[in-house]
């Protein structure tokens, strides 16, 4: 029986049962539920399953956005090489020590680093050093600093980072090619997830969700990339214009409502086709609606990132418009989450690592050592 002919409650029991159990066709009906009983449907079988698969609370990450400055012209970014109205700054590696101490302080268990895109033998010997440096934190360090050789990955990765991620963007790779300059190759960001994953880390892809041009097939064929790259981790979230980018010039096909849900309706079908990845609630999804981030736990999503950065460089770091927390300390930020999550019967999970569990089955089955 197709998807479309089977209701809704029998497709909904089938995935909770089994990873990687639906077909195309079905994860694209998921991605189409509009009716607010079958929206109720989807997320209450999702959240049941990131009980089942994560257990209660949240993991949570320091996020640290190192530095602005990128060498790629991404259509869509709002740091991107060519925006001339952004004030450029990089983190000394004093101030991302810094900020690491402070989330640990904070009993943030893992750290994520984030920049622009640079490939150069300093920049990766920065990246290397700051990492020996945090080292004696025992923190989970995530790095997201965009396509590098295997060469880098693995000295990062020698150097205590143990997860990556790297954003797909979209599978399509013709949808790629129209979202990126022609330098741009999605062929080599596959092959860097694949490096990724040789050089052990955790791997996290993902994409964004209600670019112009993409189509709820698009989004349903992401999930089953997910699925086939046998991903760890997943960092996906709304596409939001940026005014002063190519792509933002173009009326985004839905609304800011509407890119919303598909946002939490992804969320919802990846974790009830992977099952037991690690899915953060993108700050994205905060950006669009003040309870965003909560709205992502209770669609399936059991990570946070709470921005550590200083404040005085976050206004530099806008990827895209109406970007939230960016007047907030830290600490007042960590207060905000608590009670949120509070008001969703949720919490955070102070002083663990949050490693995730796919990885974890992973490594046992194959007798490999942890990281
Ligand atoms: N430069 C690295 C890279 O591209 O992988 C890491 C940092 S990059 C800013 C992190 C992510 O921001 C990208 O993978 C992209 O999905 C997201 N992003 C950029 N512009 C965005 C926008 N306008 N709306 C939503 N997400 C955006
Ligand atoms: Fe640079 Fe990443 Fe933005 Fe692309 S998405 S322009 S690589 S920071």
């Amino acid at each position: 029986m197709s998807g479309s002919a089977t209701s809704l409650d029998v497709v909904l029991a089938r995935a909770a049962r089994t990873p990687l159990a639906l077909s195309e066709d079905e994860l694209a009906r998921l991605l189409n539920v509009e009716a607010p009983q079958e929206l109720d449907a989807l997320f209450a079988a999702a959240y049941a399953l990131k009980l089942k698969c994560c257990g209660k609370g949240v993991a949570v990450r320091g996020l640290v956005e190192a530095g602005n400055i990128c060498a790629k012209d991404c259509l869509y970014c709002g740091i991107r090489r060519s925006n001339a109205a952004v004030s450029r700054y990089s983190l000394a590696a004093d101030e991302i020590v810094a900020a690491a101490e402070e989330a640990k302080a904070f009993g943030y268990a893992s750290l994520v680093i984030q920049s622009g895109e640079i490939e150069s033998e300093a920049h990766t010997r920065f990246i290397e050093e700051i990492l020996q440096r945090i080292a004696p934190l025992d923190l989970g360090v995530t790095l997201s600093l965009g396509e590098q050789t295997e060469e880098t990955y693995a000295r990062w990765r020698a150097a205590g980072a143990t997860r990556y991620l790297l954003r797909i963007e979209t599978s399509n790779p013709n949808l790629y090619a129209r979202l990126h300059p022609a330098s741009c190759s999605w062929e080599r960001r596959v092959e860097c997830l694949h490096a990724l994953r040789r050089t052990g880390y955790q791997v996290g892809t993902g994409v964004m969700c209600g670019l112009p041009g993409q189509t709820v097939d698009d989004l349903a064929a992401d999930i089953r990339f997910y699925g086939e790259l046998d991903v760890d981790m997943i960092g996906m979230g709304p596409y939001i214009p940026h005014p002063d980018t190519p792509l933002g010039q173009v009326a985004p096909a839905l609304s800011d409502e509407a890119r919303l849900l598909l946002g939490l309706k992804m969320i919802a079908a990846t974790r009830l086709y992977l099952h037991d990845v690690n899915i953060a609630a993108a700050t994205a999804l905060q950006a669009l609606a003040h309870d965003g981030r909560e709205r992502g736990v209770k669609a399936g999503a059991n990570v946070l990132m709470p921005n550590v950065t200083d404040r005085k460089y976050r206004r530099n770091y806008r990827l895209y418009a109406n970007k939230p927390c960016l007047d907030e300390t830290a600490a007042l930020c960590r207060g905000c989450l608590d009670r949120r999550l509070s008001a969703i019967g949720e919490h955070l999970l102070y002083n663990q690592r949050g490693d995730s569990l796919h990885y974890r089955v992973r490594h046992c089955r194959f007798g490999q050592g942890l990281v």
